[in-house]
C-alpha cells in the first residue's frame, strides 16, 4: 500500500514537474522571441517635488503584453537575467526610455528626469557603459536628466567592482539611485563611497507611516540622512493623504506612489506633467 501510494506520488510529482518546465521552456521561447520583437512597453510613473507641487521626473517600467495580459516585470525579469536576455532586453529599456523622455518634452517644453531599473546581470555586464553611451547618444537627452536604479544587494558581492562601474556611470554624466533603500545589507559606511546621488526610501517603511513608530522613525532618519550626505531623497509607495501629510512635514523632497499616480504609458504623461498635484 505504501509503495503504491509513493509510485503514485512520484508520478504526480514528476508529471507536475515536466508541467513546470514546459511552462517555463515556453516563457523562455517567448520571452526570447518578444526580445527580438522588441515587445514590450514601458509604462512611467511620475516623482512628484514637493516644494514645487510638479512632477519632475518619471520612472521607467518595463511591462510585457502576452496575450490579453501584461506581464509584470517580476514575472519575467528573474529569467531575462538567467537566460542573460536582460543584456538586449536592459539595452532596448535605457534606449527607449530615453527616447520617450525626449519625445514628452516636445509636448511639455522641458524634459523630464527619466529613472531607470537596472538588474543585477546588467550592471555587471561590461558592455554597460556602452549601452548607456549609446541611449544617450541616440536620443540626445541631457545625460544629467537620466537617474540610473541600482540596489544595494547588486553591488554588495563585489563592492570594488560596482564602485568602478558606478563611477564610469557618473563619468557619462548621468545620475545614480539606490533603489528599495533600506531593505539590503549594504553598510551605510558605503554611502560615502557610492558615486550616487539619490536615495529611493523602500516601501516597505512608508506602508504603516504615519502610525508604525519605528517606520516614522527611519524615515525621519533617512531623510535627515540624505540631506547631511547631499543627497536626494524620495519615498516610495505613497499610497495615502497621511503618508503623504507626514513625509512633507519631515522635508521630504519627492514622493512617488498609487496617491500620487500609477505607472501608466506614455500618452498620458503630458497631462499628468503640465499639471500641479492638488
Ligand atoms: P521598483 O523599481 O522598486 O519599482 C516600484 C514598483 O512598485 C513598481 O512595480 C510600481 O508599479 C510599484 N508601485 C509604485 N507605487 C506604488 C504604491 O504606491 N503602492 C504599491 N503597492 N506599489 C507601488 P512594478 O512596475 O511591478 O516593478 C517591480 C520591479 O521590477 C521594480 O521595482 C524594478 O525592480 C523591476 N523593474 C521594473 N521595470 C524594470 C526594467 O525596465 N528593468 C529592470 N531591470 N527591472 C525593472
Ligand atoms: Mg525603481
Ligand atoms: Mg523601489
Ligand atoms: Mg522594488
Amino acid at each position: 500500500q505504501a509503495k503504491a501510494y509513493g509510485g503514485g506520488e512520484f508520478r504526480f510529482f514528476s508529471k507536475s514537474m515536466n508541467e513546470d518546465s514546459a511552462a517555463r521552456a515556453r516563457m523562455e521561447s517567448d520571452l526570447r522571441r518578444a526580445v527580438a520583437e522588441e515587445a514590450f512597453t514601458l509604462y512611467y510613473q511620475p516623482k512628484l517635488n514637493l516644494d514645487t507641487n510638479r512632477f519632475c521626473s518619471m520612472e521607467a517600467l518595463i511591462r510585457w503584453p502576452r496575450g490579453d495580459e501584461m506581464v509584470s516585470p517580476a514575472e519575467f525579469i528573474p529569467l531575462a537575467e538567467e537566460t542573460n536576455l536582460i543584456v538586449p532586453l536592459g539595452a532596448w529599456v535605457l534606449r527607449r526610455a530615453c527616447l520617450d523622455a525626449v519625445a514628452l518634452s516636445e509636448r511639455t517644453g522641458r524634459v523630464p528626469g527619466i529613472a531607470i531599473n537596472l538588474s543585477a546581470r546588467q550592471f555587471r555586464q561590461p558592455g554597460l557603459i556602452d549601452a548607456v553611451r549609446s541611449a544617450l547618444e541616440e536620443s540626445a537627452i541631457p545625460p544629467e536628466k537620466v537617474e540610473l536604479e541600482i540596489t544595494e544587494s547588486m553591488v554588495m558581492d563585489d563592492v570594488e567592482t560596482a564602485i568602478e562601474t558606478m563611477q564610469a556611470l557618473r563619468d557619462l554624466g548621468v545620475r545614480l539611485a539606490i533603489d528599495d533603500f533600506g531593505t539590503g545589507y549594504s553598510s551605510l559606511s558605503y554611502l560615502k563611497r557610492f558615486p550616487v546621488n539619490t536615495l529611493k526610501l523602500d516601501r516597505a517603511f512608508i506602508r504603516d507611516l504615519p502610525h508604525g513608530t519605528e517606520d516614522a522613525a527611519i524615515t525621519e532618519a533617512v531623510i535627515v540622512l540624505a540631506k547631511a550626505l547631499k543627497l536626494e531623497v524620495v519615498a516610495e509607495g505613497v499610497e495615502t493623504p497621511d503618508q503623504l501629510a507626514f513625509l512633507g512635514q519631515r522635508n521630504c523632497a519627492y514622493v512617488q506612489g498609487f496617491l500620487l499616480a500609477r505607472p501608466g504609458p506614455l500618452e498620458v504623461m503630458p497631462d499628468i506633467f503640465l499639471s500641479e498635484f492638488v
